[in-house]
């Protein structure tokens, strides 16, 4: 019955944990709850899972298990770049190279840092969302101590040339962070060969939990901790372990790296389906980010003359479940951020609409979607007088 479906097409916000990941979660909770720190089996047992997950992780972006730090997000790992890197190199320079598409837990830790008296370049991009390697390499100085650039962005789903970015650090002695979190799953990476430093990461993006994430630290980076306390990860992120969100985070990433190939398949065809679909069957639409260097998973588009608000409003009353912008600027008013940066008006920004896929999908979701989606926008924009006139004109 189409009046009790419920499609969730915003997989870049969060996804749901797979069954998988939940059954090698559950233990831990119930039998297997030792305190990693503990001297008795209980406590080893728990270390063993926890240096388990570390070795998966580690597989995973071809880093050694030492290099792997768990913490409580991607945005804790945003945050201890960008602070641990500034604070631990203030005596080599006090300036740090990033993009103006970088998620809030990038941007806004730019904007402190910029508080306390570090110069911050926003790199701009062009209208695929791309930043340019020779804007790039231009805007380093004898000051800059960081680069961090997002592996691909959550919004318009563009992926940025990690591995030229990454020899261009390397032939400056500069630090390289990206932060990976929608890439993970997505795109294939290896640290050493795309000469990362470090990378950020989270499970929820990846069918893992939620409240997991972690940072790879290239052996050797100069950083300083950003919490404080106990002696857990090697001394470098304090606080009992998670621990069934690290074994859950472990499982993910293996599943998401194992599948990624038949993964990125199946997503690529409901892609395209989804965006020949919407682009033939609806006028005066834009597709957001660039057209092949993105996201398989990601499609964003802009309709004129609508509101994207009232859009998902619309699509929510018919089960579909999508996002205008990013999870954490819906609620307000400001069009997105990453919108303006490719170059949009305000007023075509509004009218934004990102549905992303997910293992869950099937075709028929497409097909419900082709469905609704164009008799929505063509009411909203009925009531639009700016799109009478438009149409009234041709
Ligand atoms: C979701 C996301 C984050 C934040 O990760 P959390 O684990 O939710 O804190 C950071 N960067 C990007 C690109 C994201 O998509």
């Amino acid at each position: 019955m189409k009046m009790n479906k419920r499609i969730y097409l915003d997989h870049s916000a969060t996804t749901g944990t797979k069954q998988e990941v939940l059954e090698e979660m559950l233990p831990v909770f119930t039998t297997n709850y030792g305190n990693p720190s503990s001297v008795h089996s209980f406590g080893r047992d728990a270390k063993k899972l926890v240096d388990q997950a570390r070795m998966r992780v580690a597989k995973a972006l071809g880093a050694l298990p030492e290099e792997i730090f768990f913490t409580a997000g991607g945005t804790e790992a945003d945050n201890w770049v960008l602070k641990g890197v500034a604070y631990a190199n203030k005596n080599k320079g006090n300036h740090i190279i990033t993009t103006a598409i970088e998620h809030h837990a990038v941007l806004h830790t730019c904007e402190q840092l910029e508080k306390e008296g570090y110069k911050v370049t926003y790199l701009p991009v062009d209208s695929y969302g791309m930043i340019s390697l020779e804007d790039l390499k231009a805007s380093i100085t004898d000051e800059t101590i960081l680069i961090s650039i997002m592996y691909a962005n959550n919004e318009i789903g563009t992926v940025q040339p990690i591995e030229e970015i990454g020899k261009i650090a390397r032939e400056r002695k500069i630090y390289f962070h990206t932060d990976a979190v929608q890439a993970v799953g997505n795109v294939k990476i290896d640290v050493k060969a795309q000469n990362i430093d470090m990378l950020s990461l989270s499970g929820h993006k990846f069918y893992g939990p939620k409240g997991i994430g972690a940072l790879y630290i290239r052996k050797g980076t100069k950083i300083l901790n950003l919490i404080l306390g106990g002696g857990q990860e090697r001394g470098r992120r304090a606080g009992t372990e998670n621990v069934p969100g690290i074994v859950g985070l472990g499982k993910a990433i293996e599943l998401a790296t194992e599948n990624i190939d038949s993964h990125n398949e199946k997503l690529l065809k409901m892609r395209k389906k989804l965006i020949d679909g919407v682009m033939e069957k609806i006028p005066y639409t834009r597709l957001n980010g660039h057209p092949e260097k993105r996201l398989p998973n990601n499609a964003n588009f802009c309709f004129q003359y609508i509101e994207g608000e009232s859009l998902l409003l619309n699509l929510d009353m018919k089960g579909i479940a999508g996002s205008s912008g990013s999870a954490c600027t819906s609620g307000s008013l400001d069009p997105s951020h990453v919108l303006l940066a490719i170059g949009l008006s305000h007023e075509i920004a509004h009218g934004s609409l990102r549905l992303t896929l997910g293992d869950d999908n099937t075709e028929e979701d497409i097909d419900y979607v082709l469905e609704v989606l164009p008799e929505i926008v063509q009411r909203l924009r009925s009531m639009s007088p700016l799109y009478e006139k438009v149409k009234g004109g041709k």
